[in-house]
């Protein structure tokens, strides 16, 4: 080959592929403009070939691993950005949002102002009204309106898929999920009157959040929708989890791995809400110096929003209540089912360690709970050109000192970034 000034050959390091597979040492990494072109012996034979090609020599203590994939995030604050890529987030899905705040958030990074992560866009949540996020959604109003609705946000604004959310019904969703899978897109839900399993059996990709994905014989599907603001809305849900039927809830769970529905638990969001491990958030270095008094504030009122009707007595079941999640969490793992990563708050870049972190404590390997925010988010995405590192893929990379299958810390001793083949973030 005759190489580029960009070119490069990242090599001595170990390499954590996202794809689970197990670690490779000493593996060598080809990049060829944006993209990666060979991998291990492959690569070194196309370097031996390709002279004046820039060789990157890393220690053997040094990992490589793709960069992070945030599947669920809503936060536009340019300060968002430059905290995702020194924490290693190459990728970010907003999953429900004000379209002209996305328009001008993605204009914004294209120009480098400020530099940020890949920017996906699932359009604003679709729910029948009225809407529990009013800013970040489009309520429908028929079956029809569904399919027009989808059909819109896919052909006109282009998103990367879709978002379905809480109120619709068996019949809304598989009129959106048709209309995205006819285009090849992709359908995350957030859904409590359709229930996980009716999803699974419509087609769902990837399911997040507060899905029902558990049966309560006392917390029906009716039953949840008998709130009148979103802190009693989860009140309900508190109540659904802490009356879990598991035999119900197994069998919802076995549909979801038999369909192949990914789930994004965004566990670390709970843990803000229950007033858990708060210092994995404003204890980092990052936290003061990137954001202000307006990103305080925003995430002030979006907790209120959630929390504001609780009394001790919910705070304390709530809290109980996610750790009945946590099990259900090891039992979809156990049962083969696949998760992936977002974090559904602001703060994403720094939160997303914690969530991380999460999955390695419920049983997944350090290295399946890498592959869960880079191959399989790719996969649930339906890009074959991101999180992994193989040939054909974007070069976008993590190098950081340590070997994260080990120690997940490693993850946040960064030495580079790189997007698309550019570092930046550190330096090589
Ligand atoms: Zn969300």
């Amino acid at each position: 080959m005759g190489a580029g000034p960009e070119d490069l050959l990242l090599r001595g390091a170990t390499v954590i592929d996202g794809t689970g597979a197990v670690p490779s040492p000493r593996t060598s990494v080809l990049i060829e403009g944006s993209r990666i072109v060979a991998v291990g012996a492959r690569a070194d034979a196309l370097a031996a070939d390709s002279p004046g090609l820039r060789h990157v020599d890393l220690p053997a203590s040094a990992s490589i691993v793709p960069g992070l994939i945030d599947l669920h995030v809503h936060s536009t604050f340019p300060s968002e950005q430059g905290v995702y890529l020194s924490h290693g987030v190459t990728s970010v899905r907003y999953a429900g949002i004000d379209l002209p705040a996305w328009r001008t958030i993605r204009d914004r990074v294209a120009a480098d102002d400020p530099p940020g992560p890949r920017q996906f866009n699932l359009g604003p949540m679709i729910d029948r009204a009225p809407p529990s996020w009013p800013q970040w959604s489009s309520p429908i109003d028929s079956l029809d309106d569904a399919a027009r609705t989808a059909a819109r946000f896919l052909d006109d604004e282009h998103t990367d898929g879709l978002i379905a959310v809480q109120q619709l019904r068996p019949p809304d969703l598989r009129a959106a999920v048709e209309t995205a899978h006819e285009r090849g897109k992709p359908v995350t839900g957030q859904l409590w009157w359709t229930s996980a399993a009716e999803a699974a059996e419509i087609g769902i990709d990837q399911l997040d959040n507060t899905t029902r994905i558990a049966a309560s014989s006392e917390i029906t599907g009716d039953r949840l929708f008998s709130y009148r603001s979103v802190s009693e809305r989860m009140t309900l849900l508190t109540n659904l989890w802490l009356t879990v039927d598991w035999d119900a809830t197994d069998r919802m769970i076995e549909a979801m791995v038999r369909a192949d529905v990914a789930y994004g638990p965004t566990f670390v969001v709970f843990e803000q809400q229950a007033g858990i491990h708060p210092e994995t958030l404003d204890g980092d270095p990052a936290f003061d110096t990137a954001y202000g008094a307006a990103e305080t504030a925003a995430w002030g009122a979006f907790i209120h929003h959630i929390v504001n009707v609780w009394t001790k007595e919910d705070r304390a079941r709530f809290r109980r209540s996610i750790e009945v999640r946590l099990e259900w969490i090891r039992r979809f793992h156990a049962a083969g089912g696949r998760l992936v990563v977002g974090t559904d708050m602001q703060y994403g870049g720094i939160a997303i360690h914690r969530e991380l972190a999460i999955l390695a404590e419920v049983g997944l390997t350090n290295v399946q709970a890498i592959a869960a925010a880079t191959g399989e988010a790719a996969r649930v995405m339906r890009r074959d050109d991101l999180g992994v590192i193989a040939a054909g893929r974007f070069a976008d990379l993590v190098v950081v000192d340590g070997d994260p299958s080990v120690d997940l810390g490693a993850l946040r001793r960064i030495r580079a970034v790189m997007r698309g083949g550019q570092v930046v973030h550190g330096a090589l």
